[in-house]
């Protein structure tokens, strides 16, 4: 069916009687239109009525309404003309004209048609219903009228009820109080909000009735202010103490602004009242928010910083090569001026004395203080300068706030005294250098510039930093101490097995000889030759035992091994014994060995180690006694003996006296002295473990004396 009729209403409204229509809601265009066309077919008896309208800007399509009597609808196949004002002849099923009565009149003043269709009477449509037509066409231009009219207005109401909404809704999620008035300051409207805060129901705030939430003494003055902006049209402010619902008053600030009719006047004003009191707190919130937000991005950028600063001090440290005074130096410069304006590092040296191994300065004109700060040393051990402190006890120091009493304090001379006022920090910090649980020097940071000051997580960076410092030196002294070694091990390996061959050659010609003897054929040989023979080859066995023994000795020192076998013993007796073996070998070396002995020297020892001892040093004292006479001097009190062995002899350099009771240690050259460096060494352990010590007194070219001080 060709039945598509723009917005058609398909279906008959009930008539006004038959049902009451809502309050507010007059017929639309559409009803309207069905309506004329109800009355129109009625009117001039028809069977059908169709109302058109053009289409408008609000109806882009047209409308179209159309009426039919019961018994068209009953009789059926007629189809609803399409909405075409132009072209509105009802058309049959396959588009053929159909030749029925058809009278049709233009609406007045909007465009569209009333048309008729098909007489009742069966006759064609008559001039008096034409003119009924058109008298209704005048009436349906007030009644579509009216309709459009009626549509715009509730367009209008709707919108207004949207406003409603949205004030309604935003003051209500408003967290301060809002309120509406009418022109003159009296509350005509319900508000939420002020019946949360004061407690007031609807009955007590309407009107004037508000007033009584305003304390008494302030009414006067809100009501002035009212009266007054009233009259200029706001916009209105006032603050005034208001009343909670629990009773208390706090300080509020009211806000309003007029709303105005078309003439500009006030029609009514709308206003917010704010906690001052919550304003302020949350302004002082805010500022502290703020002030924390800023510390924490301070803090996460000098977090930044740090880490940056530690991963270059990491790679600096890690390309170091092992000599480590360069990286250190490089160190110090790195530091300066990310965390400090004045930099130092101080390492222990062999001796335990602090040596000042970089200096590095954030303003290039201290160079020339940078130079008098490096030649002047740490403090001696013992004293009170910082890095010394810092070093002996293993701590980190930590001065913020620098006073010329704690200069005074740890000031070693008034000259570094003067020179730390020369340098002028405020702040400083020193941190041991520790590695394998001892310090090896110490990193020192001074602030000089104001604005730098130092805090718990400096000192931690510091110490971080001092951690790979640390590592690094200490790599390089294990690394300077394993070449010490095996240096050391390599001129104990020539040594030894020179001095091992050494009796070798005497004994092998001896041997030799006495085998050439035995070839020559004779009955017997004399035996005062194979004595004499027989007592080199002896004294060359003695020889290598003894050097046998003595690695012997070492290994077992080295391994835990030296046990000690104690006997009640007299050590003047003993003493008698080594001097007189020794008899021959003074005799050789033009050394008279003297022994003086007080009374009682009894105790309880090993004899056979401390024999070992005084044969050490008797042999010492013959080998580079230079020929001069040799005392061996026993005394003692009822706690201790004492053995000195004295020589006029080479004597030893202050410098080797510390290395020549290590191992392999020596003073002399081995190509002037024979010997494996282990004598010494020996005797110390075997003394040590007695609970006693070794000590020398020496002076080069005049002689030497050792000491053994033994508990009995
Ligand atoms: P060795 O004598 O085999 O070298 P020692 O351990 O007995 O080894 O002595 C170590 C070093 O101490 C010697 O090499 C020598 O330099 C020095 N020394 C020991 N005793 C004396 C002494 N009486 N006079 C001078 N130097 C000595």
């Amino acid at each position: 069916m060709r039945t598509e009729p723009a917005a058609p209403l398909t279906q008959e409204l009930p008539d006004e009687e038959d049902g009451p229509r809502p309050a507010f809601s007059g017929p639309s265009a559409e009803e309207t239109l069905l309506r004329l066309a109800r009355s129109a077919r009625r009117l001039a008896r028809a069977h059908q009525a169709t109302v058109t309208l053009a289409p408008t800007a609000s109806r882009p399509h047209g409308v179209s309404a159309t009426s039919l009597s019961r018994a068209f609808e009953a009789w059926g196949g007629y189809s609803v003309p399409p909405l075409n004002p132009g072209a509105s002849r009802p058309v049959l099923e396959g588009g053929a004209e159909r030749p029925r009565g058809w009278l049709v009149v233009p609406l007045r003043t909007l465009e569209g048609h009333i048309h008729l269709f098909d007489p009742e009477s069966g006759e064609d449509f008559t001039p008096e219903d034409e003119e009924a037509l058109t008298g209704l066409a005048g009436l349906a231009d007030v009644a579509l009228e009216t309709a459009r009219l009626r549509e715009e207005n509730q367009a209008l109401r709707q919108e207004v009820q949207l406003g409603e909404q949205r004030f309604q809704a935003l003051a209500g999620a408003s967290r301060q109080v809002v309120w509406l008035t009418d022109a003159h300051g009296a509350v005509n409207r319900p508000s939420s909000t002020w019946e949360d805060f004061t407690g007031q129901t609807r009955e007590e705030y309407a009107g004037w009735g508000w007033m009584s939430a305003v304390h008494p003494d302030d009414h006067a003055r809100v009501a002035d202010v009212v009266r007054r902006t009233a009259a200029v049209l706001g916009p209105y402010e006032c603050e005034y103490r208001l009343r909670r619902r629990d009773g208390t008053y706090m300080t509020a600030l009211a806000r309003a602004l007029p709303v105005l009719n078309e003439d500009g006047t006030p029609r009514e004003w709308v206003g917010m009242t704010v906690n001052l009191a919550s304003v302020q707190v949350s302004e002082d919130e805010l500022e502290r928010r703020l002030r924390e937000e800023h510390a924490a991005r301070t803090e996460a950028e000098v977090a930044e910083q740090r880490s940056a600063f530690l991963a270059e001090a990491s790679r600096v440290l890690a390309s170091s090569s092992l000599d480590p005074k360069a990286t250190l130096s490089t160190l110090a410069w790195l530091t300066v001026p990310t965390l400090a304006d004045w930099c130092f590092v101080d390492v222990m040296d062999e001796a335990g004395a602090a040596q000042r191994m970089a200096v590095a300065h954030a303003n290039a004109a201290d160079k020339a203080l940078a130079c008098e700060v490096r030649d002047f040393p740490p403090g001696p051990d013992g004293s009170r300068h910082p890095t010394t402190c810092v070093v002996r006890r293993g701590e980190s120091l930590l001065v913020d706030d620098v006073s010329d009493a704690w200069l005074r304090k740890v000031a070693v001379s008034d000259r570094h005294y003067a020179l730390m006022k020369a340098v002028g920090f405020h702040c400083i910090m020193s941190v041991p250098l520790l590695a394998r649980g001892r310090a090896l020097g110490a990193l020192t940071f001074l602030a000089v510039r104001q604005s730098r000051r130092y805090t718990q997580a400096d000192l931690h960076t510091a110490q971080d930093l001092a951690r790979r410092a640390a590592l690094l030196l200490d790599n390089a002294i294990l690394y300077r101490e394993a070449r010490k070694s095996v240096l050391l091990r390599d001129e104990f390996l020539s040594i030894a097995s020179h001095e091992l061959k050494t009796p070798l050659t005497p004994l092998q010609l001896r041997l030799q000889a006495l085998r050439r003897e035995t070839q020559k054929g004779a009955a017997s040989i004399p035996t005062s030759l194979v004595v004499s023979q027989l007592d080199v080859v002896q004294r060359q066995v003695t020889k290598m035992s003894a050097l046998v023994n003595g690695l012997l000795d070492v290994s077992r020192i080295s391994s835990g091994r030296l046990t000690l076998d104690k006997e009640p013993l007299d050590l003047a007796e003993l003493a008698r014994d080594v001097v007189s073996r020794f008899s021959v070998t003074a005799n050789q070396a033009g050394s008279p060995v003297t022994l003086y002995a007080q009374d009682d020297m009894r105790g309880s020892w090993d004899r056979l180690r401390v024999d070992q001892v005084l044969t050490n040093l008797l042999t010492n004292a013959l080998k580079y006694g230079a020929g001069r006479p040799v005392a061996v001097r026993l005394s003692g009190d009822e706690v201790h003996v004492r053995i000195a062995v004295e020589d006029s002899g080479i004597g030893i350099a202050p410098e080797h006296l510390s290395r020549i009771f290590e191992r392999f240690g020596r003073a002399v050259s081995e190509r002037h002295y024979g010997g494996l460096g282990l004598g010494l060494y020996i005797t110390r352990q075997i003394v040590e473990s007695h609970g006693g010590e070794v000590l020398v007194h020496s002076t080069p070219g005049q002689g030497s004396r050792f000491e053994v001080v033994l508990p009995r």
